[in-house]
């Protein structure tokens, strides 16, 4: 085992099942040797991610729904009884309305569209506001995005928007927090069948035609983007910031003329 995270301790927001992104991250920054914090967005999601805690054997599980700034403040707080000092922020958080996610983009309700900006982009703003100053010796925030970003997938809409904002937000505080060598990136991640994701109408479309044309022909691994968070968080991704790491079988790259 190599042990990349030895002595460094993490904050990982948006465990919510065995399923999520950030679960598969959590499990490998503990397989690293990263002492662990998860966080849960109020009471119905406590006892799970406390059992998750007790699996991965995290320092604490702590509360906190990202859109309340006095909840993003007690979380601090908890966490200086936790850990003097904090190395790397996972950030990984999405939500917005399900029916913005399956009629015309057209049609989003200006609610719908805060409310996924509210949540999916400014979010990481104000975790990274809240958690740099325990990261007096440097240290990494990550966060997840899509290509949704960038180019126009089907009935990811006002996502789409959000995760644009994300990724420009990811821009705008690495220029800030580098002198302070705090690193800040994003993971853009293929489609992986979770809880958020279900959310959007056809997505095992979006599933098939990704394993269809990428060119490594499959779709992405949980485990896969969670090794590249290990990476980013790690000294070894020392170098790297304000950037935008595609972990999605090369999807990305695909133009016309690819085929199954
Ligand atoms: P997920 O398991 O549903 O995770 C989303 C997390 O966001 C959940 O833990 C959810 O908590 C949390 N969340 C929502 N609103 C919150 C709030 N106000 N405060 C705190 N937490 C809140 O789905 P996922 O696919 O792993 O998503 C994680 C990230 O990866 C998202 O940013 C997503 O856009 C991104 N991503 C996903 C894919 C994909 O295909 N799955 C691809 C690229 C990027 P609750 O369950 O308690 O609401």
């Amino acid at each position: 085992m190599s042990q990349l995270l030895a002595g460094k301790t993490a904050l990982v927001l948006g465990v919510a099942n065995k399923w999520s992104i950030a679960y598969a991250i959590a499990a490998a920054f503990v397989r690293e040797g990263a002492s662990l914090v998860l966080t849960y967005q109020g009471e119905r999601q406590r006892q799970t991610v406390e059992e998750f805690g007790v699996e991965l054997k995290a320092a604490k599980v702590l509360n906190c729904d990202v859109t309340k700034q006095e909840e993003l403040d007690s979380l601090v707080n908890e966490l200086k009884s936790v850990t003097p000092t904090l190395d790397a922020a996972v950030h990984s958080i999405a939500f917005a309305n399900k029916e913005d996610l399956s009629r015309p983009f057209l049609e989003t309700s200006r609610d719908g569209y805060l409310l996924a900006q509210e949540v999916s982009a400014y979010s990481l703003v104000a975790v990274a506001r809240s958690v740099a100053p325990l990261m007096p010796n440097g240290g990494s925030v990550t966060t997840l995005t899509y290509l949704g970003s960038t180019r126009v997938v089907q009935n990811y809409n006002v996502m789409g928007v959000a995760k644009a904002a994300l990724e420009a937000s990811v821009r705008y505080l690495a220029s800030e927090l580098g002198p302070l060598k705090i690193r800040v990136n994003a993971i853009s991640a293929g489609p992986i069948k979770t809880t958020s994701a279900r959310g959007v109408r056809d997505f095992s479309k979006v599933l098939d035609g990704v394993a269809a044309l990428a060119p490594l022909r499959r779709n992405t691994d949980p485990a896969e983007v969670a090794d590249t968070a290990v990476f980013l968080a790690s000294d070894l991704g020392r170098g790297v910031t304000g950037n935008v790491v595609f972990v999605d079988s090369g999807f990305q790259i695909v133009g016309v003329g690819i085929s199954g």
